[in-house]
């Protein structure tokens, strides 16, 4: 089983957004509280794809509204760009987690998971058919750029992708708020935004306002 087994014959994002409730692709459909699907502007000329939902996220059934959304909806501004211009959604679609005391820990999913839930990320990607993609932290990257794309290494360029005409890999806001020391992270996000100025000076050259 795949997501791929649970597509709706239309794929508009409404319709995929509703036939998503329903999946059962992989075993993390059980671990979750429900599906995360993504959100933003069908229209979207930009579509920035994380990891998947965490604890708050897995709760609120909406993409990045914990930490690292608050740290994403914040760097954004600094680049120039707001949310709403931005279609935002996860490779994966369910919180995978492990119990640890009193709190669900973050666990990263599996090959097997990514894939899985692939289908979903593809779907919502064919519809929308954003200028730019913004390909957030490891987990996107092996998703939708292959395993050997090394998001540290390579991130704050433009790529061509089968997904969009210009892609960016960049660090995820979780990596920020993971640095091991202040200066670390201070480093990370100053590249971070850089790399989100970089997509905000793009939407620009597209004829979109930016503020
Ligand atoms: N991290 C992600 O990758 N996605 C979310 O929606 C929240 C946190
Ligand atoms: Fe389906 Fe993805 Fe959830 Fe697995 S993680 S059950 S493939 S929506």
């Amino acid at each position: 089983m795949t997501a791929a087994d649970y597509l709706p014959s239309r794929h508009s994002i409404t319709a995929l957004r509703k036939a998503a409730r329903e999946c059962q692709g992989c075993d993390l459909c059980y671990r979750g509280t429900q599906t995360v699907f993504g959100e933003g502007p069908a229209k979207a000329r930009i579509v920035m794809v994380g990891e998947q939902p965490g604890d708050q996220e897995d709760l609120a059934g909406r993409p990045f509204v914990g930490p690292a959304g608050a740290l994403l909806d914040k760097s954004l501004v600094e680049a120039g760009l707001e949310r709403t211009q931005v279609y935002l959604t996860n490779a994966v679609k369910h919180f995978k987690w492990e119990q640890r005391g009193k709190r669900r820990l973050h666990a990263r999913p599996s090959s097997s998971e990514i894939e899985a839930c692939k289908p979903w990320l593809v779907a919502e990607l064919e519809a929308i058919q954003p200028e730019l993609l913004v390909v957030l932290g490891s987990v996107a990257a092996q998703s939708l750029l292959g395993r050997k794309f090394k998001v540290t290494q390579q991130r704050g360029t433009f790529v061509e992708s089968e997904w969009a005409e210009r892609t960016l890999a960049t660090f995820h806001p979780s990596a920020l708020l993971r640095a091991p020391d202040p200066e670390a992270r201070a480093e990370m996000r100053r590249m971070f935004v850089s790399d989100l100025k970089k997509v905000a000076k793009a939407l620009k050259s597209l004829g979109v306002k930016v503020s």
